[in-house]
């Protein structure tokens, strides 16, 4: 990594003011740790947020789709089916059952999970004699994935989903939540995410039944008594009062947050789309996207990674797409199912510089920089 001041990075964090004040009143009261009125709080508000019915606060994202699947049942052997086009820890928590990950092809107009490819990956699974216990479906860099065709493939053949929402708080399908929709939503707050509590995640649920649940797991899964009594395998899976705090000013940002990532991609949209065979992720009517990440297909002509390297050379942080995960080393012996087209997103992609708090100097200087590359053949 390159810390050389004036760096522009890819995706920062972005304090909106009030933060210090529920983590000083953490501070002062002494709730430091996994308890205090910061978690109830932060949760209440992300139902507000996000219209979720119940929302449990967690240190990780990685811990929320954990969860999630430990909750509907799924153990060692039993497959899982999940997007292909996404970061590893969509698929890691399948892993951490014993499970077996089964990878699904993105389609083009979202670049999530292909509503088709599902269908087939099911008939071929069932066909094997092998019923998938849950779907892990992702919505990519702040992109609605077609939920209401991807709903409809679920719920024909009974398959829970779990919607990995951790790039899209904030994002929309057709007037709702992503991450409201399947049976179990998850969201993350890590560092590079719209909004941050420093690390952390929540899983959000209709279901009450499956939130409490969901927090009993998180707290050791510890029973009812006045001593240690355990009946179940549990995880230390809370987050602290501190984080919850920092998450309370950040969710007051949100709205902002995501009016201020769509005006970033807007700005690169109208400077760059004239470059011929450069082209832009475009919203479906039914979609709204928080626009984590501004995305990019570059012409032919030139590589993502010569691209990159150009850029770094003026400190400015881009990076590749998403490598799929039916092509990483860990995942080489999974079943996959699709036509390829993430792999050819990954040859052509690259994110840029998507922070909410760049400056219009920073934009003109990225832009200025991939016109140079862009222009010259
Ligand atoms: C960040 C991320 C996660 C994991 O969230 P953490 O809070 O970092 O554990 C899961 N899935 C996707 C798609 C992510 O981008």
């Amino acid at each position: 990594m390159n810390y050389r001041p004036g760096r522009i990075f890819l995706s920062v964090p972005h304090m909106g003011g009030h933060e210090k004040n529920y983590v000083q009143k953490a501070l002062e009261d002494n709730w430091v740790a996994t308890n205090g009125p910061n978690l109830p709080g932060f949760e209440h508000d992300i139902c507000q947020h996000t219209n979720a019915r119940h929302a449990v606060a967690l240190n990780t994202g990685t811990a929320a789709l954990h969860l999630a699947l430990h909750l509907l049942g799924v153990k060692a052997g039993d497959e899982v089916l999940c997007s292909t086009f996404t970061f590893v820890a969509s698929a890691s928590p399948i892993m951490y059952l014993g499970a077996v990950p089964v990878f699904v092809e993105s389609e083009e107009r979202t670049w999530n999970m292909c509503p088709e490819t599902l269908r087939d990956a099911i008939a071929a699974r069932l066909k094997a004699g092998r019923r998938p216990a849950a779907i892990v479906l992702v919505h990519l860099y702040g992109m609605p994935a077609e939920l209401s065709q991807l709903m409809a493939v679920a719920d024909e053949f009974g398959i829970p989903v779990v919607e990995d929402a951790a790039e899209s708080l904030g994002s929309r399908y057709s007037g709702h939540q992503v991450g409201t929709i399947g049976r179990m939503g998850v969201f993350s707050f890590d560092g590079n995410k719209i909004i941050t509590t420093s690390g952390g995640g929540a899983l959000v649920t209709e279901d009450q039944q499956l939130a409490e649940q969901a927090l009993f797991l998180a707290t050791h899964a510890r029973d009812a008594a006045p001593f240690y009594q355990h009946s179940q395998m549990g995880y230390n899976y809370r987050m602290s009062n501190i984080s919850a705090g920092i998450g309370r000013g950040q969710l007051e940002m949100l709205e902002k947050r995501v009016k201020q990532r769509r005006e970033v991609f807007t700005y690169y949209k109208n400077q760059l789309q004239h470059i011929e065979g450069l082209a832009f992720l475009q919203e479906l009517k039914t979609c709204f996207s928080n626009r984590w990440l501004t995305t990019v297909l570059l012409p032919e002509s030139h590589h993502p990674e010569q691209v990159r390297l150009a850029l770094e050379e003026a400190n400015i942080e881009t990076r590749p797409l998403y490598k799929p995960l039916h092509l990483q080393p860990l995942f080489a012996a999974y079943p996959y199912y699709g036509n390829s087209m993430s792999a050819g997103l990954f040859e052509r992609g690259l994110c840029l510089p998507s922070s909410s708090s760049l400056t219009e100097e920073e934009l003109e200087k990225v832009v200025k920089h991939l016109r140079r590359v862009l222009e010259s053949v």
